[in-house]
């Protein structure tokens, strides 16, 4: 897992050099997904999940703007002070690794920094609070709080979760809760932390291509994510690069 991490990391580490201003989404798609097979890894969004009459068509989940998780790459191209969320994930040698960052292009304001800032700042306090005995409701707890604190939002419907073999395993980790409640975490369970952040309401719906998930209210929204390893102290973060 720490290798599938690894190359997770050095995608996102490249879609941050390359969206800027002029690219499209499709084009940051097909770099990623060169990058993983030239570490002889597998781009597990792609055709996820399997058997499905609508599988998800791509290597990144690319969300522009108001859109929160799951966009899907396309021609659209990428403007100065938009932001990009980019999630991958990649399998290697049977194991995932999971990650996700929201991107400034160009400059942005300094409302929207502090969205990223805030969601970014969530991520680190749910895996502070991530150590073997407690609970999953204290990582949920730990987000939520950091969010709301800021003023800010997080999303009901979608969650952290674990990962190993499959992509989602139990448990699911929400990005809402109360402490003490949950699963109790263990040293060596893996999870992915994905803290989903809306400067306005909460309210999501689903676009008519059955992926993307867009504000209701349309305002900003942003996404970061690591794979992490639970210990008796501070979690290992799988997807972060040395
Ligand atoms: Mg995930």
């Amino acid at each position: 897992m720490r290798q599938a991490g690894y190359i997770v990391a050095k995608v996102l580490e490249l879609m941050r050099e390359q969206a800027v201003p002029g690219v499209t989404t499709a084009e940051l798609d097909a770099m990623a997904e060169t990058l993983i097979r030239d570490h002889h890894a597998i781009p597990s969004f792609k055709g996820y999940p399997p058997g499905s009459p609508n599988p998800f068509p791509a290597t990144i989940c690319a969300s522009i703007n108001a859109e929160l998780v799951h966009g899907i790459p396309s021609d659209r191209v990428l403007k100065e002070g938009d932001i990009l969320s980019v999630d991958v994930g990649a399998i290697h040698e049977g194991y995932h690794g999971d990650a996700a960052v929201t991107l400034p292009i160009g400059e942005i304001d300094a409302s929207t920094q502090r969205l990223l800032d805030v969601t970014k700042g969530s991520l680190y306090a749910g895996i502070a609070a991530a150590k073997a005995k407690n609970r999953t409701g204290d990582i949920s707890a730990a987000i939520q709080e950091y969010v709301e604190r800021h003023g800010l939002n997080v999303v009901r419907e979608y969650t952290g979760h674990g990962i190993g073999r499959q992509m989602h395993e139990d448990p699911q980790v929400p990005n809402f809760g109360e402490r003490g409640r949950g699963v109790r975490l263990r040293a060596g369970m893996t999870v992915a932390l994905e803290p989903m952040v809306l400067s306005g309401s909460p309210r999501v719906r689903v676009l008519d291509d059955n992926w993307t998930v867009i504000a209701a209210d349309g305002k900003l929204t942003a996404h970061f994510e690591h794979t992490i390893l639970v210990q008796d102290g501070e979690a290992e973060i799988l997807t972060r690069l040395s």
